[in-house]
């Protein structure tokens, strides 16, 4: 099958890129590199079954080749005002990549006939006031707030998917995506994995927002990656919760990283950046995925640091 895959050079986007290439499907991968990075893609440059479209997606995409399937996973996605790739600091490309790319994309689905996936998100459940979260949670979201142009943006996203689905008859799938680490994030783009491990290799104390007792639920990338392909080739047209539904506190998720990399530095709480819109709690409820996708993720949390550590210390020879 030939795949057009947007935000191909991101984190998640690399790696569903090596996936597809590993089932024998081609990929034709757009990126305009504002939050990519082309070391992710380079290996597979050379792979025959590769071909890079250097593009905005907020604009017209022309694709002359025959399409099986559209995936739109463009998007920057750090909420972090202190990184310059976070969604704060995009803001306007935020809302144009979840917005005009999803209509865009799915302009291309619809006249190539081919099927289409939206990479959405658990910030669709805002600062949720229903735990864990399903699918049927309509969320608590400010429209107005720091993390708007990202929520509202992958709100809209959603309905523009299911008006195409049901006013077109396209068929397609949404994906929404817990918190997912692993290699290729990048090590500055504010969220807390990279953060706390650049901090922990580099012996400083780890900064946790807020008071620290927000939760979050991390999946492996290569968990999220299997999830995602199996959606792909399912016919379920309702979104999905992806993630691992094993919670952890932001505190104690700092000391399991000082544990891991031997950071005797601790910790440093930073009240007035947990303050906003950051979500209190968040787990996801896979119930469907199970069910659907006969899907649940395998990589515990440990393993999946250690296997994250390693390649950040080799990224940055620390
Ligand atoms: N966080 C933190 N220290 C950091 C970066 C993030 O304590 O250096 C917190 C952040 O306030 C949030 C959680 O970690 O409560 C997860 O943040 P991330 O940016 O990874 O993603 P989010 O799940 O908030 O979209």
């Amino acid at each position: 099958m030939r795949v057009a895959l947007t935000g191909a050079a991101g984190f998640l986007g690399s790696h569903l890129a090596d996936r597809l290439i590993q089932e024998g499907h081609e990929v034709i991968g757009l990126d305009n590199f504002v939050t990519g990075d082309e070391a992710n893609i380079a290996h597979l440059l050379d792979s025959g079954a590769f071909r890079l479209i250097r593009q905005d997606v907020s604009t017209y995409i022309d694709i002359p080749e025959s399409l099986d399937y559209v995936l739109h996973f463009a998007s920057p996605a750090s909420p972090n005002p202190a990184s310059p790739f976070g969604y704060p600091n995009l803001p306007i490309q935020t809302l144009k990549a979840g917005a005009l790319g999803t209509l865009n994309t799915l302009g291309l689905a619809k006249a190539h006939q081919a099927r289409y996936l939206l990479a959405s998100t658990s910030e669709v459940y805002g600062d949720p006031q229903v735990h864990p979260q399903s699918e049927s949670y309509w969320g608590n979201c400010d429209p107005i707030g720091p993390r708007s142009v990202y929520d509202e943006a992958k709100r809209f996203a959603e309905a523009l998917t299911m008006a195409y689905m049901r006013f077109h008859n396209l068929n397609t799938r949404i994906v929404r995506i817990f918190n997912t680490f692993g290699p290729r994030m990048r090590l500055d783009d504010g969220r807390v994995v990279p953060n706390f491990i650049r901090q922990a290799l580099r012996g400083e104390p780890l900064t946790v927002y807020g008071s620290g007792t927000q939760t979050r639920s991390f999946c492996y990338v290569s968990d999220l990656v299997e999830g995602i392909y199996r959606l792909m080739l399912s016919e379920e047209k309702y979104p999905v919760n992806l993630g691992n539904p094993t919670e952890i506190t932001i505190r104690d998720f700092a000391l399991l990283i000082n544990e891991l990399t031997g950071n005797k530095a601790g910790l440093i709480t930073r009240f007035e950046e947990g303050l906003g819109d950051d979500p209190q709690r968040r787990r996801p409820d896979i119930s469907r995925a199970k069910a659907l996708l006969g899907w649940e993720p395998r990589v515990d949390l440990t393993t999946g640091l250690r296997e994250t550590i390693n390649y950040f210390r080799w990224k940055e020879q620390l």
